[in-house]
């Protein structure tokens, strides 16, 4: 019998090691990884510079506590000022606490502005996290069930439909805030029209409300700039909500925003016992240090064409697939009917990857990945489909 609550369909494998793009289970099988730990593993696995700053400042200092100043976390918020264009930082553990203070920024912004019963914009298949605040604003019911009473205050539309964002700005006098993941993710890596930001970016200019991104699965180099919103020139949100790949594994999540924004917060009114602690800082530090140096974003975006030209050509014409999108190495194949099975399927072929919305097939490698190994996941994956489809005439 299991003691761990039952929260999770996992597939029987048990990985056990690492090195860069390739997983290796406990009978020593080989496994291409195309999902990165959900987004996280950016940099690939047992990446040396890594592994070494990690050993390195746990020689040193773990963690203090916000009690004192803490240089890395000064230092890694710097850093995440410079390449998103915003202001300053609040650090956490993970995408879901990073979500939280996004919120209450928007919850701050609104008893400032007077309104009492605030409300935020958030979108139809929405993934913001599992707190309840986080559930409350996804556009999930499978992640709300049974949770309920949820939390108030969301106002929800279709996503990249700019007209219905529109239209609820002016219905709804309370909203305060929009929140929208740049690309959807877990919603079935849905991209939304050109402009779609811009114009969320003006409906909130008009209505003194906050533009909050969140960049948590998208950002970070994923989709060929550092944060998905950079794909819109001249667009600056007033809040940016990141986690997964910052610590590249080691878990750790930021809030980021505007100084006027960032100023909502006063001393007393928001904190985390790990968050921002030594060891986290560190490592994104790291993380990012080796992004730049590499240009991992143009790395992304270079493989993510490889990756997509390779499955439009393999999977041309064949019936089933309804769509094959995607930006960067974050990248989608919309199959007509649910696709589960595949993700078994293309573990005992060697190669993991995951179903999101029940028929997409979605791959997230690591941005490391080489042309070599794109060429086998397009192998892998157009094999998969068209052997299902061909079972199903
Ligand atoms: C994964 C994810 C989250 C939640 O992050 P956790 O670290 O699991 O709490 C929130 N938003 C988006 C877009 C995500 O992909």
């Amino acid at each position: 019998m299991s003691h761990l609550f039952d929260t999770y369909v996992r597939m029987p494998v048990a990985l056990v090691r690492g090195d860069g793009a390739w997983l290796y289970d406990d009978q020593n099988r080989r496994y291409l990884d195309a999902l990165s730990g959900i987004a996280v593993c950016s940099l690939g696995h047992a990446h040396p510079r890594i592994a070494a700053a990690l050993a390195d400042q746990a020689g040193k200092l773990i963690h203090t506590a916000n009690i004192v100043r803490i240089p890395e976390q000064e230092r890694l918020a710097e850093r995440l000022a410079e390449i998103s264009g915003l202001d300053r930082a609040f650090i956490a553990n993970s995408g879901a606490e990073a979500i939280e203070c996004a919120l209450k920024l928007a919850r701050r912004h609104a008893h400032a502005r007077g309104i009492e019963q605030p409300a935020v914009l958030v979108a139809s298949d929405s993934f913001h996290g599992r707190t309840l605040a986080a559930l409350s604003a996804s556009g999930n019911s499978t992640i709300q069930a049974g949770f309920g009473p949820l939390v108030e205050g969301f106002v929800r539309v279709p996503f990249g439909d700019r007209e219905a964002a529109a239209e609820a700005f002016e219905q709804h006098p309370n909203l305060v805030a929009a929140l929208v993941e740049p690309i959807q993710g877990e919603g079935g890596v849905r991209v939304p029209p050109d402009g779609y930001l811009s114009a969320l970016r003006d409906l909130c200019d008009r209505h003194d409300a906050l533009l909050m991104l969140d960049e948590i699965q998208a950002g970070i180099g994923r989709t060929g700039r550092w944060f998905a919103f950079q794909h819109e020139t001249g667009l600056l949100p007033d809040v940016i909500t990141v986690a997964k790949a910052l610590g590249n594994g080691v878990p750790i999540g930021a809030c980021l925003a505007r100084e006027h924004v960032a100023a909502l917060l006063a001393p007393g009114s928001h904190g985390t016992t790990f968050g921002g602690n030594p060891l986290a800082c560190r490592v994104a530090l790291e993380v990012l240090a080796i992004m730049a140096e590499v240009n991992i974003p143009a790395q992304a975006e270079r493989a993510g064409k490889r990756l997509l030209a390779g499955l439009r050509r393999a999977l041309a014409g064949v019936e089933g697939v309804v769509d094959i999108r995607g930006r960067g190495l974050m990248v989608g194949v919309e199959l007509s009917e649910a696709a589960g099975e595949l993700k078994d399927a293309a573990m005992a072929r060697g190669l993991i990857l995951n179903i999101t919305r029940g028929n997409v097939i979605r791959l997230l490698p690591p941005l490391i990945v080489d042309d070599a190994q794109i060429d086998l996941i397009v192998e892998i994956v157009a094999d998969l489909v068209r052997e299902k489809f061909a079972a199903t005439v």
